[in-house]
């Protein structure tokens, strides 16, 4: 159980640490990525030593993102010694791969914005109502009256239009916007962060055209989904956007991504107009928000759909 944190004490924390992990989820997106990457910048400006790690491989749509250069694998062979290992916009301690056994640390910390949070850290700032943690780390930024440059506003402008869809999901509220707008004044360029975290590889499209056909409607229309068979799988092809074309048909109130990254292992994503998908994912072993979340199902595809999509159809 986690002892929570105000922004002050989380600032604090940090301040205490000489010697800082942090560490993203895996399947890196924006937000984890651009949260923890201008956290770090700033912490190494305060004479910190620092490393950032994230199990898994990053798109090389990030490579846009101020230092992501630097950020590190975490290795089988490798045990680091640190004061503190901060997880950034990850809602379990499973969700950060080998950084989990792989970092000796005196203080955990947990900076996170998931309403499915399990509170596995020592330290915990949590702010279920923020679109992103790129949004509490302007919070956090603000209340300590630590200074932003132009690179970490990139990274937490990366981090917030990430989650909220670039401003047209549910969880957009005034403040997102004005955390946005500090982050502009910055000179941050809106449409070249968006030029690029929509630009997709070649393959991402050929792919799309193999997987589109696979669009399946159940009860009524109301649910839809697409499946990614094992032999379409393609590690370094980026699907992250493909969960959308299910979400926006007409009638269709939950939309579900299908992934057989394994023969016997299923990824899942699940977006909704309005049930509650994260309590789904979280009876899955896995987590997320009201309207977005997803799991991992440790059964072959058709075995989790037929699971996963009784479980959908009970809740509409
Ligand atoms: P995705 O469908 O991968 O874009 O994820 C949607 C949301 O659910 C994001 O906030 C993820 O962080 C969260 N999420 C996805 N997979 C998992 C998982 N296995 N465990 C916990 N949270 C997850
Ligand atoms: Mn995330
Ligand atoms: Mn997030």
């Amino acid at each position: 159980m986690s002892k929570n944190l105000s922004l002050q004490e989380t600032g604090e924390l940090l301040l205490q640490a000489e010697k800082i992990v942090l560490c993203t989820h895996v399947s890196p997106d924006g937000d984890t990525l651009g949260s923890a990457l201008g956290l770090a910048r700033f912490l190494r400006q305060q004479g910190k030593e620092v490393t950032v790690y994230c199990d898994d491989q990053i798109n090389a749509g990030f490579g846009f993102l101020p230092e992501i250069e630097l950020v590190q694998r975490p290795s089988a062979d490798v045990i680091v010694e640190a004061d503190m290992l901060a997880v950034i916009d990850a809602s379990s301690f499973d969700r950060i791969g080998l950084a989990a056994t792989q970092v000796r640390y005196k203080t955990l910390l947990n900076i996170d914005h998931h309403i499915s949070n399990t509170r596995f850290a020592d330290y915990l700032y949590l702010d279920a109502e923020a679109a992103a943690t790129g949004e509490v780390m302007c919070d956090l930024f603000v209340a300590m009256g630590w200074p932003l440059d132009y690179e970490m506003a990139v990274c937490f402008y990366t981090a917030i239009t990430t989650d909220c869809g670039s401003f047209r999901y549910a969880n957009t509220t005034p403040k997102t916007m004005r955390q946005a707008a500090m982050l502009l004044e910055y000179g941050v360029q809106s449409n070249e962060i968006s030029d690029c975290l929509d630009m997709r590889s070649r393959s991402t499209v050929e792919l799309l055209g193999k997987v589109l056909p696979s669009l399946t409607f159940e009860r009524d229309g109301r649910i839809a989904y697409l499946t990614i068979t094992n032999d379409l799988y393609d590690k370094s092809t980026n699907t992250d956007s493909f969960v959308s074309y299910p979400r926006y048909i007409e009638g269709v109130e939950i939309a579900v991504m299908f992934k057989a990254v394994e023969p016997e292992v299923t990824r899942v994503s699940m977006r909704s107009q309005s049930v509650d998908v994260a309590q789904v994912a979280v009876r899955f072993g896995g987590g997320g928000h009201l309207r977005a979340a997803g799991c991992t199902i440790y059964a072959p595809v058709e075995e989790a759909r037929r699971q996963l999509l009784a479980e959908l159809s009970k809740l509409i």
